[in-house]
């Protein structure tokens, strides 16, 4: 690893909330969409001559549409409880990462050109004029919050930041300045279907050889289906899933549990990717068109459900919202959840004994859980409140004899950010990957000195992502990280005894 030019925050047992460091973030911004990656998703190629016009417009447009953003613009009481909450704050000590300073960023733009107060008198509320800095402002800063909504749970009004983020992305993209690495993905996803560009032929080869080295490997005849008409499930995963660590130990897991099952599944081509970019980019329409392969993808192949694997965003945008953007689901089988996520799919197996599960496979890990953001504070597992942190849970106790949770102050609602959430999993944050992870990293570490942990498990490919880069900053080990469904799969006991 070549040495970074940023200092790698020092790991505290506490969680100190740092001196506030004005401009510490300052230099730090994603880079800028290229024109042909903003086309292909209906955005300009590059700053439009009446910018102005364009983002009050579009900010118009976008308080019409959702109710939520002029609620949350108009009732902040500057209380102060969601200051020190944010993981970038805490990691980079930049006042602007504060939540409440965030918001601030588009609430003077909108008080200035949408209230009665900020258009006479916008000295006294607050009120700025939009200029080419505060577009510079909004892009740096809403590149720097990961969406993951902690901030909101703390807030006395509940008002959501990430919300705010994606107000600001989706109008910076409208007059030509979109982000590099976002815009770039989702393109790929609407030409080829998944976000890595990989072509069906690719696929079908990446799952041969998966299928090889499972035969290898435990000496069973487990299958990864690709585009098998008639299969009884729809599985759709994050495309990390197909080849990279630790992601396909995971993939590896859920195929051992349909094999265990004698559930037909098959993945498809076609709806290649779980993942959709489109909801960090806050804009409705792509997210829609990377959601309509999936309802595509299960209406030709003829499934009668739809499973989605270990993806944190992908399971937000399937539990919140598929039903508005790409239902009815009335071609599916209604007795089963739509859509299903792969842990509760695997621990209904487990309740009904289908399954069985021998955790002393797992006696050389102790083994801890990342609540991942989107599933714990954008969405919902099973049929019970908290069924998102219970699910997961559940299933490592069984297939791990060594559980224990890290701080309560950090897991279930509270849970930190990874750090590289919300479009930000780019080389070119990297000092925000690193910094931001900071939070998660000194609860960690406390896990490992207190008990002893040597693993933490995961049910997002970001998260697995950014940990697997972000850990040996910290000094502990890239392969601390791994896949849930890899614990499952491991402790699973198959027909030959494996
Ligand atoms: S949503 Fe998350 S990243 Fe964004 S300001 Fe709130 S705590 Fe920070
Ligand atoms: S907690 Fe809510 S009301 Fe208080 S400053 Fe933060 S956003 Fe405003």
């Amino acid at each position: 690893m070549t040495k970074p030019d940023f200092e790698t925050p020092e790991l505290t047992l506490t969680q100190d909330v740092p001196a506030v460091q004005p401009g510490a973030m300052e230099h730090s911004k994603p880079f800028v969409a290229k024109a042909a990656h903003q086309e292909a998703l209906g955005f300009p190629g590059e700053l439009v001559d009446n910018w102005k016009e364009v983002a009050l417009d579009k900010m118009s447009d976008l308080l019409k549409t959702y109710r939520s953003l002029p609620v949350f613009l108009d009732s902040c009481v500057k209380c102060g409880a969601c200051t020190d909450k944010c993981h970038y704050y805490l990691g980079t000590g930049d006042p602007k990462n504060m939540p409440v300073a965030r918001q601030d960023l588009l609430r003077s733009v909108y008080r200035r050109y949408f209230t009665v107060a900020g258009k006479f008198l916008p000295k006294l509320v607050g009120a700025k004029d939009l200029t080419e800095e505060v577009l510079e402002d909004w892009y740096k800063y809403y590149h720097q919050c990961s969406e993951c909504r902690r901030c909101s749970v703390y807030c006395p009004y509940g008002i959501d930041t990430a919300e705010i983020t994606m107000a600001g992305r989706e109008i910076l993209a409208s007059v030509g300045i979109g982000q590099k690495y976002s815009n770039e993905i989702i393109g790929k996803v609407h030409k080829i279907g998944n976000n890595l560009g990989l072509p069906k032929p690719a696929l079908a080869d990446t799952l041969d050889g998966l299928e090889e080295e499972v035969k290898e490997d435990i000496g069973v005849d487990v299958k990864f289906p690709l585009d098998q008409s008639g299969a009884d499930v729809l599985v759709i995963v994050p495309s990390a899933d197909f080849f990279a660590e630790p992601h396909v130990d995971g993939l590896i897991g859920y195929a051992k549990v349909f094999h265990q099952s004698g559930i037909s599944w098959t993945l498809s081509s076609y709806a290649s990717e779980a993942a959709n970019f489109g909801i960090f980019v806050g804009n409705y329409e792509n997210m829609q068109k990377v959601a309509e392969r999936i309802r595509t993808a299960a209406m030709e192949l003829g499934v009668k459900r739809i499973v989605v694997g270990e993806c944190g965003h992908a399971w937000r945008v399937a539990y919140s919202f598929w039903n508005t953007l790409i239902g009815p689901f009335d071609f599916l089988d209604p007795k089963f959840p739509i859509p299903q996520h792969v842990c509760e799919f695997t621990n209904d197996l487990l309740s009904q004994h289908i399954l069985r599960l021998d955790a002393e496979a797992n006696d050389d890990k102790i083994v801890t859980f990342h609540d991942s953001c989107n599933v714990s504070r954008g969405s919902r597992m099973g049929n019970q409140p908290g069924g998102q942190f219970i699910i997961p849970r559940q299933l490592l106790r069984a297939a791990c004899n060594n559980f224990v949770d890290m701080s309560p102050e950090t897991t279930h609602e509270h849970t930190f950010c990874c750090g590289g959430g919300g479009g930000l999993l780019t080389d070119d944050l990297l000092e925000l990957r690193v910094k931001g992870a900071s939070p998660r990293m000194n609860a960690l570490q406390r896990v490992i000195e207190d008990e002893g942990v040597t693993h933490m498990a995961a049910i997002c490919a970001i998260c697995k992502s950014q940990f697997s880069k972000v850990l040996p900053f910290y000094g502990m080990g890239m392969d601390m990280i791994v896949s849930l469904h890899q614990l499952v799969g491991d402790a699973l006991v198959l027909d030959n005894g494996h």
